[in-house]
């Protein structure tokens, strides 16, 4: 069922304040942060997870499409509806449900924007950790489904770190808890199964997530080197030194260039690599550590070093990072991020690679990314005014910069997702038996594969052009 028959029966399913079926509701549902756009046949609201079961019900019986939708700020289109259905968005289940403080845990509707979480449980002294650049935006949901990381997961780990539960809706619309609040769980780890599967196995509609505490102090320095290659030993002699900072972001002068222009955030202009290093926990020793991390940036030639002093200097350095991306529309209008993991220490000829593959496409590419986790994101800046081909380009430099990364002993998405964006390139990391024993998963909890279709695994009708072949 399709069309304007199904929203006639999702209305007569939930109630019509449920459900958006005309074109103009739809359009806006097209869209998230990639770039590929897909229109669904009907948006759903549920407000309960009665709802949800209902819903998924109702389009397991009538082998509808069931995409699961947060804020819509992924970046590998997984909340596209690619083979159309319905949308489900979780804008009216964003309750906290539980604030536990003694047992650091809170319970949450998939709906929860990051942020507004991490500014609740403040006042008991206590946050959640995994903190995207698009904190103020994505939802809790969708962290759980992407697997989040985030400028502070370098020390304390991704999502998956910190969800101990979760409540789910599979595609037959059955609901299953899985987890609790406890820290393990008897039999299989299904929840490390959920967190990242991007809505392909089921829908998540309860979250339960670790709080932590604050970190006593923090403190933020913006170290500039007059090139990329010095920024990125740098962090390799950081690490090395047996210093794990909290965060550890770097950002070229182009990025820079942008940053400055939106955010003032007080970067110098003329430096060709800028890190951004933070160290937080007890008062003690947060000094001297800060110290040692200062004199290994003096000794690879740091141009300038600057340290904040107070809150609000920290912010500003911090809105500088985490308003990147949004910061390019100063110099194109359009990106195409990509999102690939290295080893650290091959930081530097990688980054030349990518400079390289943007030259060879004749695309401005901007770096700003999580350098403690050699998480590389190139920005290829291109101008769809212009025609399709900026786009094209872009996707093929991006194409030439995942292969490399893959060549190096990293992986083809560090944070962002495989979604479809990056599902044709999944056999340049995986054999076709490791992508069978994923498939078998996915059946096991989706056989009707109903649940996000056409994520993750290649399909044949978008990826015959790629023609990778799986590794053997
Ligand atoms: C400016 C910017 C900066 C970013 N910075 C970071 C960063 O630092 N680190 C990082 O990891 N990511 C980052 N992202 C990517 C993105 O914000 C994250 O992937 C985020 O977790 C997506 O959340 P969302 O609510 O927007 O999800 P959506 O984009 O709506 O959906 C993402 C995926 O989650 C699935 N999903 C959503 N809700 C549910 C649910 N209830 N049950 C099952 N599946 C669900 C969707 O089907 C889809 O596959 C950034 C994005 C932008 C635009």
């Amino acid at each position: 069922m399709r069309g304007a028959s199904l929203v006639r029966a999702l209305h007569d399913l939930l109630g019509p304040a449920k459900v958006l079926g005309t074109h103009d509701e739809l359009l806006i549902y097209e869209y998230d942060g990639a770039v590929d756009t897909a229109t669904p046949d009907a948006v759903a609201l549920p407000e309960t997870t009665a709802d949800v079961s209902a819903l998924a019900r109702f389009c397991h019986e009538h082998a509808v499409p069931i995409v699961p939708r947060g804020a819509g700020t992924g970046l590998s289109g997984g909340a596209i509806p690619v083979e159309g259905g319905v949308v489900v968005s979780f804008a009216r289940m964003a309750r906290i449900l539980e604030i536990d403080p003694e047992n650091l845990r809170a319970v949450v509707q998939p709906g929860v924007v990051n942020l507004h979480l991490s500014t609740a449980t403040a006042p008991y002294g206590l946050h959640f950790v995994p903190d995207p650049s698009s904190q103020k935006a994505c939802t809790l949901g969708g962290n759980v489904a992407e697997n989040s990381g985030g400028p502070h997961t370098l020390a304390y780990g991704v999502t998956t770190n910190h969800v101990t539960g979760l409540e789910i809706v599979l595609s037959d619309g059955s609901v299953v808890r899985l987890g609790g609040k406890a820290i393990e769980d008897e039999g299989y780890d299904l929840v490390g199964t959920f967190v990242g599967s991007e809505g392909t196995l089921g829908i998540v509609t309860e979250i339960t997530v670790k709080l932590t505490p604050l970190p006593e102090e923090k403190r933020t320095l913006m170290a500039a080197f007059a090139t990329m290659d010095a920024a990125s030993e740098t962090v390799s002699s950081i690490i090395a030194a047996g210093i794990v900072p909290s965060a550890i972001e770097m950002m070229d002068q182009l990025a820079t260039e942008a940053v400055e222009a939106a955010v003032h955030a007080g970067y110098p202009l003329d430096a060709g690599g800028i890190l951004l290093v933070e160290v937080d926990g007890a008062r003690d020793g947060l000094d001297e550590q800060l110290a040692r991390i200062e004199r290994i940036c003096r000794s690879h030639q740091a141009t300038t070093i600057r340290l904040a002093t107070t809150a609000i200097e920290r912010e500003r350095l911090w809105a500088g990072r985490k308003g990147a991306f949004a910061a390019m529309g100063r110099l194109s209008p359009d990106y195409y991020v990509q999102d690939g993991v290295i080893p650290r220490t091959r930081l530097p000829d990688i980054l030349r690679l990518v400079k390289a593959a943007g030259e060879r496409h004749g695309l401005r590419v901007a770096n700003v990314f999580h350098a403690g986790d050699g998480n590389l994101h190139p920005l290829l800046l291109f101008d769809a005014r212009k025609g399709p081909e900026g786009l094209e380009r872009a996707k093929e430099a991006g194409l030439e910069i995942l292969t490399a990364c893959i060549e190096a002993g990293g992986s083809l998405t560090g944070e962002h997702g495989v979604g479809m964006e990056k599902n044709c390139y999944m056999p340049l990391q995986f054999t076709s038996a490791d992508l069978a024993a994923m498939r078998r998963v996915k059946d096991a909890f989706d056989p009707a594969g109903l649940a996000n279709p056409g994520k993750i695994f290649p399909t044949p009708s978008r990826c015959r052009e790629f023609a990778l072949g799986a590794r053997s």
